[in-house]
């Protein structure tokens, strides 16, 4: 999509501070980070979110999940991270262009309170 800012970015026409790149995926610090580590892993090709996507794009998800450990290692990472995709407006994304937030580095609270 030519007018997507993460498309953009995965073409070098938007400014990123890179993390990665190969010929199918891309990763980028978050301009706005909420731990002293964030970066996103997207796909260059785009697909909006995981709802759009189907069985034509498993060996495409499965490369970033599995690609996911070996950046956050490189980043300083090395007792683990999160790993968040915010799917649709139900689901707080804001950018639709598939995107996998990888953050660490500080304090990450539980996802859930059981208090
Ligand atoms: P989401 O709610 O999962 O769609 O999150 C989108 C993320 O993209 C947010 O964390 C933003 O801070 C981040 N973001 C938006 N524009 C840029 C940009 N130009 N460079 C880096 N990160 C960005
Ligand atoms: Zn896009």
């Amino acid at each position: 999509m030519s007018n997507c800012i993460f498309c953009r970015i995965a073409r070098g026409e938007i400014p990123s501070k890179k993390v990665y790149e190969d010929d199918e995926l891309f990763a980028f610090h978050d301009i706005h980070p909420v731990a002293p580590v964030h970066f996103m892993l997207i796909p260059k090709r785009h697909l909006a979110s995981l709802i759009e996507a189907d069985d034509s794009h498993a060996a495409l998800l499965g490369k970033m999940l599995l690609l996911a450990p070996r950046l956050a290692k490189e980043q300083g990472l090395d007792n683990g991270f999160r790993t968040v995709i915010n799917t649709g407006k139900g689901g707080g994304q804001e950018v639709f262009h598939l995107h996998i937030h990888i953050i660490g580095g500080g304090h990450i609270p539980p996802m859930v309170r059981r208090d």
